[in-house]
């Protein structure tokens, strides 16, 4: 069983305002993270699922065509637990160590940016390591996740309606916009790449 106490939010509800609002976090977090928990609390009942940690149940799921469900609701688990993670304040700088791969700290932006603004519908963009450890900014859709292709999530941001939209409305570049600009906790970036 699954908890959304296992899945605290690493900041507080307000620090992301005026960028993120405190309506925003809590919806997202307790509402939308918190159904995909019940949900798949619910799904893998009773099932060769139930036994497996959450990495298991995504790279299992993921082989399996009748377990698109309990693959959709465990990803957004991971996905959302790794976006929550990627969010905070006060350490906005983006590091030599990504800018540089990318030709600069604008160019990162501008890549990033083009590859968010190409995401039609519900969907997430990542900078991932591969496993060459060369980073590249993909784009996934719905519940998808890089580790099935063992990609090494470096950020992510969330791009779903249900993000910005209380925020943003139809502004869907100006989060994103902001997102780079204020929204990225940095640190943790790094300090999760140097875990390896
Ligand atoms: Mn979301």
């Amino acid at each position: 069983m699954f908890s959304l106490t296992e899945y605290p939010l690493p900041f507080r509800e307000t620090d992301l305002v005026p960028y993120m609002s405190v309506e925003t976090v809590r919806t997202h977090h307790d509402k939308h993270l918190g159904t995909y928990i019940a949900n798949l609390n619910k799904l893998i009942a009773g099932t060769r699922y139930a036994d497996m940690d959450l990495r298991e149940i995504i790279l299992e799921s993921y082989k399996d065509k009748n377990a698109g469900k309990i693959f959709n609701n465990a990803a957004q688990i991971f996905n959302h637990e790794f976006f929550f993670n990627c969010l905070g304040r006060g350490n906005t700088l983006i590091p030599d160590l990504i800018s540089d791969v990318f030709g600069g700290t604008a160019e990162f932006k501008e890549k990033f940016k083009s590859i968010a603004n190409g995401v039609f519908g519900s969907g997430w963009v990542w900078v991932v390591m591969r496993p060459d450890k060369k980073f590249e900014i993909i784009a996934t859709k719905n519940a998808e996740t890089p580790i099935t292709d063992g990609l090494k999530p470096v950020l992510v941001l969330d791009l779903w309606e249900h993000a910005y939209y209380l925020d943003y409305q139809n502004r869907r570049g100006e989060f994103i916009d902001n997102f780079l600009e204020y929204l990225i906790d940095w640190k943790f970036v790094l300090d999760n790449l140097n875990m390896e």
